[in-house]
């Protein structure tokens, strides 16, 4: 069989011979713009089976089917890492959603704080992102992205297991570093370009779970403070280790 060059994400079982039979979407970017013919390599993945090369076996205009032959990557999954920001402009968003995939959050959820701007988001959208991000950086896992949920919401019914990497904009500069706390369970919360409100401070600072921590002498934008505070949690608690 050809060399897959091509990694899709679809959402149909994978298994050795399982035939997958491709929507309207995925058959015109197949065969139409990528111009694979039956015979040709896919690499598939689904979040849940790990990796598998596929062959072409028809290929439609609107529709198509693959079938699968051997498993490449088994599923890897991330550590049990979520990833809670405000929403900030759009473009900016779709890169936290994306970086997000890529470094290994287990979940994404978008949160509305007092000062966060921006009151909606497309999930599917920012959905479809992340499986982009999965796709090109050879993931076989698809963190989900969450509906925006209120930050004061979301702290009532906190699970008591799951620690905070509370990123503290006015611990700038501050040696508050990312000690040393068991547990497995996480999330990284990143407050938006306003930061977090004083009463939100408090209340953070007040819960048992969450441990606040600055990210070094310069105020960051909500975007890159996302990826650096990603890439100290993997490196110190993740799979990076
Ligand atoms: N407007 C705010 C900055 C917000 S930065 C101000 O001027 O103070 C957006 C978010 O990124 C913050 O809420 C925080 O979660 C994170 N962040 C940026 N820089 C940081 C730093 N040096 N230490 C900790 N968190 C930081």
């Amino acid at each position: 069989m050809k060399q897959a060059k091509i990694r899709l994400y679809v959402e149909h079982p994978l298994g050795p011979g399982q035939s997958v039979p491709l929507d309207k979407d995925q058959a015109h970017y197949l065969f139409g713009v990528m111009r694979l013919a039956v015979g040709d390599a896919v690499a598939l993945f689904n979040g849940r089976d790990g990796e598998f090369v596929a062959e072409v076996a028809e290929a439609g205009k609107r529709k198509g089917s693959l079938i699968c032959s051997l498993q490449t990557r088994p599923l890897q999954m991330p550590p049990d890492l979520w990833l809670c920001f405000a929403p900030i402009k759009k473009a900016r968003t779709d890169f936290i959603v994306e970086k997000a995939a890529e470094m290994g959050a287990a979940r994404i959820q978008p949160v509305q704080t007092e000062f966060t701007n921006s009151e909606r988001i497309r999930r599917d959208r920012l959905q479809a992102h992340a499986i982009e991000a999965a796709e090109q950086c050879g993931g076989t896992f698809v963190p989900e992205v969450a509906d925006l949920v209120r930050l004061d919401r979301l702290l009532a019914d906190w699970p008591g297991e799951r620690q905070i990497m509370f990123c503290d904009e006015t611990l700038v500069g501050a040696e508050e570093a990312l000690g040393a706390v068991e547990g497995h369970k996480w999330a990284i919360l990143i407050g938006p370009e306003g930061g977090f409100s004083p009463r939100e401070r408090e209340r953070l600072h007040a819960l048992p779970q969450a441990h606040a921590v600055s990210l070094g002498p310069r105020i960051l934008r909500a975007d890159t403070a996302a990826v650096a505070a990603m890439t100290v949690w993997q490196q110190q608690m993740g799979d990076w280790r």
